[in-house]
């Protein structure tokens, strides 16, 4: 629901805020995780322009994952309180202000389960085409939400290397295979959805209850090892190719951020299947959150955006995932985290991962640097950045998720 915390005259005494690009102005308010220079403790925190508010002191908050198990309504009652505080200066209300880059940035919560759906029709459409002649899609991709449970402990946070990953590797598809470090190393564009406060086991959330669970998102690169995973994928799906490692950027948005950006799901193509009832969900379940992808060479000054897609294109929205999720009675616990898959959309511009974007590697992408690239080579920088604009309201950013490539670790040769 709209309320004062999205006016867009609203303005914070933390004055960095009020710049008209900022990402965090008052109307934002994102959660994080941080640590203080020399201390063990990590602390929760709000990012108020280019400052974090502790809340941990005056607000009694013992983590974000206590954040995460409030129910919606306490959710938005804590941002309207702290839209207030951020609001109208008091005395002393800067003590337990913070600038960003004076601390240290964590996990945004400690996260116990991580699932990747695969929501982009045009993804899906492209991958398919890449590989199987004839029918791309699945016969089941229109009925289900497609997904495939990670792994939680290799999911990092912004500024994290990632190390190129050794594995089974066959030239020919039906091998031999060799075990080397992987040629074929990816990005894919996704967004991240932290969840809570949650279900029981045995009882699932319904579609039209979902959005509830939805604590707030981020932004999400799902590394992936193309050449390990086209060999190993078939029959249970992806496994090394893709548990090496999961980055995501610091700021959990918050759906009640996000309100002036909820919109319709565009509409399904013609002839295309209605979802069964257990699957449908509101009208105003899509966020309109633009993603673009900018990648750095060792040899560039500065990045090159590579990619720019829509989350609202997407086939699936993030209630419709959660329903289908819990939909056996499978417990959701606070602080578990969905990634919906690249966001790709219909023009070359959109396609959200190097794969659909060099067709396979037959398309090498040209940098300004004059180099090219198929897939990722190492020293490579790879930067996700989000933002939401919409008439008659104010500007709010997702901040970035960035990480480079470092050379595969000597482990065999
Ligand atoms: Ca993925």
């Amino acid at each position: 629901m709209l309320d004062e915390t999205h006016d867009p005259q609203l303005r914070s005494w933390v004055e960095s805020a009020n710049e008209p690009l900022a990402d965090f102005p008052i109307q934002n308010l994102p959660f994080c995780r941080f640590r203080r220079p020399g201390e063990e403790r990590t602390r929760a925190g709000v990012a108020i322009g280019d400052q974090v508010l502790d809340i941990g002191e005056d607000w009694g908050i013992a983590s974000v994952a206590a954040v995460m198990a409030m129910p919606a309504a306490a959710r938005t009652d804590l941002r309207r309180r702290l839209s207030r505080h951020l609001a109208n200066y008091t005395p002393g209300a800067d003590r337990f202000l913070y600038p960003v880059r004076e601390i240290e940035l964590l996990l945004p919560c400690e996260i116990g389960n991580y699932t990747d759906f695969y929501a982009s029709l045009h993804h899906a459409t492209n991958v398919g085409a890449l590989f199987r002649t004839g029918n791309p899609l699945a016969p089941n991709y229109k009925w289900i939400p497609i997904a495939y449970h990670g792994r939680a402990s290799s999911v990092v946070v912004s500024g994290t290397p990632v190390r190129r990953p050794w594995g089974q590797v066959a030239e020919d598809r039906a091998g031999p295979p060799v075990f080397t470090p992987s040629r074929k190393l990816d990005y894919e564009v996704e967004l991240g959805a932290f969840l809570g406060p949650g279900n029981r086991l045995g009882e699932p959330i319904r579609a039209d209850q979902a959005f509830d669970h939805i604590a707030g998102v981020v932004l999400l690169n799902d590394w992936s090892a193309r050449d390990i995973q086209v060999w190993e994928y078939q029959p249970l799906g992806p496994f090394l190719s893709k548990s090496f490692a999961t980055s995501i950027s610091p700021w959990i948005v918050t759906t009640g951020a996000l309100e002036p950006f909820r919109c319709v799901p565009e509409p399904r193509p013609t002839g295309d299947p209605q979802p069964l009832p257990y699957l449908c969900a509101g009208s105003r379940d899509a966020f309109d959150i633009v993603l673009e992808l900018w990648l750095r060479s060792p040899h560039m000054q500065g990045p090159v955006m590579l990619s720019r897609g829509r989350f609202r294109s997407m086939y699936w929205t993030l209630t419709q995932m959660l329903a289908h999720h819990t939909s056996n009675g499978c417990p959701i616990c606070p602080g578990d985290l969905i990634g919906s898959g690249t966001v790709s959309g219909p023009e070359k511009s959109n396609r959200g991962c190097l794969l659909e974007l060099t067709a396979r590697g037959a398309e090498p992408v040209a940098l300004p640097s004059g180099e090219k690239r198929e897939f990722l080579e190492d020293g490579d920088e790879v930067t996700l950045r989000g933002w939401c604009e919409a008439p008659g309201f104010r500007r709010i950013g997702l901040g970035e998720c960035r990480g480079v490539i470092e050379p595969a670790i000597a482990y065999l040769s």
